[in-house]
């Protein structure tokens, strides 16, 4: 299953999160195949807003997505509610790819990336957006210098992207320093940087191999066997997207029944892809003849307004 676990160490001022995301990945290329280093930036992309959206202290959705003029057009990770995740990339309809590999300013070309925070409206919060400078060439980098700017957090990530028979799966690990108390003496802030220090330079020879094969426990117990942590129970994830048949009737439904008809007539059948994970729902004949009968339906009932 996908999961995410938090963990912190003992007496330190270091926590960490864990995440590994497999079926996940398989769902969201389901509608749509990608060279691999872009699924793989999807997946790392996902696992950035599982991690994201676990610290949050609200329900609503956290989104990782860009913008640019590379062979990336476009592309979009979210998660909602803790755990749904959904995610696509727009490219370019050239039929060669260009060989980025996971370089991410190169795939954006001049571009933009931005984390957004949507919370749900009953929290009464701001939707909260951040640019992610592209100033490293993959996206770790580039979100460690976006955690120590905008959040003053210190961080290290690490993505793994499974290899060979696992190939679509992506592990994260992440490693970030707490504030230390305004009252800490001298002594206390050293050996928090100590171990600072030692931590990230322990997490910082995990292998490929290891991260994207081990499972949490002996993975941790592996880097970091001489620093006792706990490990927090791992929150469920799941890929989910929020699009129907039903609710691309209703999008449907707004264009009216004279250019739904003249649509069909042009085009032979009316299709609409998801903007969110690329499925595809198609009406012919028969099915644009049901949105115009619930149209009419509609129109029917608000022109005769029940009686109180
Ligand atoms: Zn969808």
């Amino acid at each position: 299953m996908d999961s995410l676990h938090r963990f912190s160490f003992v007496n330190l001022p270091v926590r960490g999160q864990w995440v590994r995301l497999q079926s996940t990945l398989v769902e969201a290329a389901q509608y749509k195949t990608y060279p691999k280093p872009v699924s793989a930036l999807l997946g790392q992309m996902l696992a950035t807003v599982a991690m994201v959206a676990d610290n949050l202290k609200f329900s609503g959705a956290v989104a990782l997505q860009s913008r640019g003029n590379g062979a990336l057009r476009r592309s979009l990770a979210e998660c909602r509610n803790h755990g749904q995740l959904r995610g696509i990339m727009h490219l370019t309809d050239d039929a060669g790819f260009p060989h980025h590999g996971d370089d991410i300013g190169a795939w954006l070309g001049d571009g933009q990336l931005a984390l957004t925070l949507l919370p749900d409206e009953a929290t009464d919060m701001q939707p909260y957006q951040g640019l992610v400078a592209l100033e490293s060439s993959n996206l770790a980098g580039c979100l460690e210098t976006y955690f120590a700017r905008s959040e003053q957090l210190q961080t290290r990530l690490h993505f793994a992207n499974g290899q060979n028979d696992n190939e679509q799966s992506v592990t994260g690990l992440l490693l970030q320093r707490l504030p230390t108390a305004p009252d800490a003496s001298d002594s206390d802030r050293e050996a928090a940087d100590d171990a600072w220090e030692t931590l990230t330079a322990l997490a910082a020879t995990v292998t490929t191999e290891e991260l994207s094969d081990l499972g949490v426990e002996t993975l941790l117990h592996r880097l970091f066997h001489e620093y006792p942590c706990t490990l927090q129970p791992q929150t469920a994830l799941e890929y989910q997207c929020t699009c129907s048949r039903q609710r691309t009737d209703s999008t449907l439904m707004m264009l009216g029944k004279e250019d739904l008809s003249d649509l069909l007539l042009e085009q032979g059948e009316i299709t609409v892809d998801c903007e969110f994970c690329g499925k595809r729902y198609r009406y012919d004949g028969q099915g644009v003849g049901r949105v115009i009968d619930l149209l009419e339906e509609d129109n029917s009932s608000s022109s005769n307004p029940p009686l109180h």
